[in-house]
C-alpha cells in the first residue's frame, strides 16, 4: 500500500488514437495503440465536457503520450499529451479519413491477435497516418498500399512477380486469393482472378512503396487493385472490415 492508501499502479505509453466511444454522461472509452503493449481500452473522464484540455487531444487518428492507471477491469487515462496530431488534417479530407479509419480498424485486428508484431504494426500504422495526414498520395493507394504491408507484417506476405506455387518470374497473368498472389499457367487453379497487367504491376509498388508507379496508375487499376487488396484482407481476417466500404478511390 502506498501512503495515499492508492495502490493502482499506473504507466506512461506513446499511442494512436484508434476509436473512441461514449461512457456516461461526460466520459469516453478511448482504444489506442501502444507500440509496446498492444490495444489498450481505457476510460477518460470527463472528455465530453467543452472545458476539457484532455477531449480534444483524444480524437481518432491522434498520436499521444498518455499516462494511464490499470483498472480491474478498465484502464483510466489520467493525462495525455499531443505528439502528432494527424487527426486534424484528416477529418477536413472525406477519402483520408475513411481510409483512416479502414487503416485503424484493420491495425486493431491484426495487433490483437499478432502479439510478437506489435512494434512493427506500429511503425506501419503510424507512416500511413502520417502519410494520408501529409497528402500527395490518393488515399486508397496508402490504404491499400498500407493494409498489403500489414498482411504481409502479421505473416501473410502476398506475392504479385513470382508464382506462388511453382516460383517461377512473371509477369504472370492469374490471381489467386487463397494462393496469395501470382500463379502461372501451368500452376493457375480455378477460380483465379485475372485482373489486367497494369494491375498486377500496381499491386507488386503498393506492396514494395514503389510511389513513382503507383502515382502513375490510372483509376481502373487502383479500382481493380483495390477490390483485390479487400478480398486478400477479408480471406485472412475472416471477417468483413466495415470501413472499407466507404473508401472512395479517384
Ligand atoms: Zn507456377
Amino acid at each position: 500500500m502506498s501512503r495515499t492508501g492508492f495502490a493502482a499502479k499506473s504507466y506512461r505509453t506513446r499511442g494512436i488514437i484508434l476509436r473512441t466511444q461514449k461512457l456516461g454522461e461526460a466520459d469516453r472509452i478511448i482504444t489506442l495503440l501502444s507500440p509496446e503493449r498492444g490495444v489498450i481500452r481505457a476510460a477518460a473522464k470527463g472528455v465530453r465536457r467543452t472545458s476539457s484540455k484532455m477531449g480534444a487531444t483524444l480524437e481518432p487518428f491522434m498520436e499521444v503520450d498518455a499516462q494511464i492507471v490499470e483498472g480491474k477491469s478498465l484502464h483510466t487515462i489520467i493525462q495525455a499529451q499531443l505528439r502528432n496530431p494527424y487527426g486534424h488534417a484528416l477529418v477536413a479530407d472525406y477519402a483520408a479519413y475513411t481510409a483512416a479509419h479502414a487503416m485503424v480498424e484493420t491495425a486493431e485486428r491484426l495487433t490483437d491477435s499478432e502479439a510478437e508484431s506489435i512494434a512493427p504494426q506500429y511503425r506501419l500504422l503510424h507512416g500511413a497516418i502520417a502519410a494520408l495526414a501529409r497528402g500527395g498520395h490518393e488515399p486508397g493507394t496508402v490504404l491499400d498500399s498500407y493494409l498489403l504491408r500489414a498482411l504481409a507484417t502479421a505473416g501473410w506476405a502476398p506475392s504479385f512477380t513470382h508464382c506462388v506455387r511453382c516460383g517461377a518470374v512473371g509477369p504472370h497473368q492469374a490471381i489467386n486469393i487463397p494462393l496469395g498472389g501470382v500463379v502461372c499457367h501451368d500452376c493457375r487453379p480455378a477460380g483465379s482472378l485475372s485482373p489486367s497487367p497494369q494491375t498486377v504491376e500496381l499491386l507488386a509498388a503498393l506492396l514494395a512503396g514503389d510511389w513513382e508507379t503507383v502515382d502513375a496508375s490510372d483509376i481502373a487499376s487502383r479500382t481493380q487493385a483495390g477490390n483485390i487488396v479487400t478480398s486478400y484482407l477479408q480471406w485472412h481476417l475472416e471477417r468483413v472490415v466495415k470501413s472499407l466500404k466507404l473508401v472512395e478511390r479517384r
